[in-house]
């Protein structure tokens, strides 16, 4: 635990010292420690290609984005594989509130013994770093410090439902602690555009087509100034620069 929040505080170099805990770590001392074999271990630390959608819209969202970025990529076993452009979007489902800054990141994780036990632990850690970046409960898509959205998880598609009551942050989505891909993912323009810069060629499991085709599909529905891209992804600098 220590060591995590060790890497994310240094990650996430300004904003309040996350508190991230980590399945995985866990996993992997558990397993060691009651003597499963360490070629299982091993095996659990495979890693699958991830996919992350980053939204907010209270306080210095293109600095929150940045920082959750850095924390992303700091996770234990986890290798940053690219980010997208920053984006400016309206908000949608609920209107009265500021526009949104929304990214997405490519990341390599730990593919845990199985496809829900590997992304649940990856969305334990997402619902950590909301929490340390000062998230806390609120109308259903109201306004947000941070949201992070796990879209896509290598090829599992995936719906655990919730065991615990409480989970969530919010309480009009109490009903599945996952669903990959995210449900609403292919209709969001905010979150295909991002998608878009990174894969625009992956055709998420259960989709049937490309994300690039997905987002002319949605950019034809929500016209041509929903959602713009503002800044690129400077990797020297780890921070946005713009446009
Ligand atoms: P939306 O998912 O429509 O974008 P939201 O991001 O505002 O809504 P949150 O409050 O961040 O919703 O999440 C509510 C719950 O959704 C979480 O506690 C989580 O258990 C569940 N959830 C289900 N699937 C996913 C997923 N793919 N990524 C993130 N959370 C998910
Ligand atoms: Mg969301
Ligand atoms: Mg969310």
């Amino acid at each position: 635990m220590a060591f995590v929040a060790r890497a994310a505080a240094k990650a996430a170099s300004s904003g309040p010292a996350p508190g991230v805990g980590t399945a995985w770590r866990m996993m992997a001392t558990t397993r060691l420690t009651t003597g499963v074999c360490a070629a299982e271990a091993k095996r659990a630390m495979r890693r699958v290609r991830a996919y992350v959608g980053l939204g907010s819209n209270l306080g210095d969202s293109a600095a929150t984005l940045a920082a959750a970025v850095r924390a992303l990529g700091a996770l234990p076993g986890v290798r940053p594989r690219g980010v997208s452009r920053l984006y400016a979007t309206r908000p949608v489902g609920v209107n009265d509130q500021p526009d949104f800054r929304n990214a997405a990141v490519a990341l390599d994780v730990p593919a845990g013994p199985d496809p829900a036990t590997g992304a649940i632990a990856l969305l334990v850690a997402l619902k950590g770093l909301e929490r340390a970046f000062g998230r806390r409960t609120r109308r259903r898509w109201g306004p947000r410090e941070l949201d992070l959205d796990l879209l896509v998880f290598g090829r599992a598609r995936l719906a655990v439902e919730r065991l615990l009551e409480g989970v969530s942050l919010d309480p009009g989505k109490a009903d599945t602690l996952l669903v990959v891909p995210h449900r609403d993912a292919a209709e969001r323009l905010f979150v295909l555009d991002p998608l878009a810069d990174l894969a625009p060629g992956l055709v998420p499991p259960g989709w049937g087509h490309t994300v690039a085709w997905a987002r002319r599909r949605r950019e034809a529905i929500e016209g041509p100034d929903a959602v713009r891209p503002i800044a690129t992804w400077d990797a020297d600098e780890r921070s946005w620069a713009p446009a």
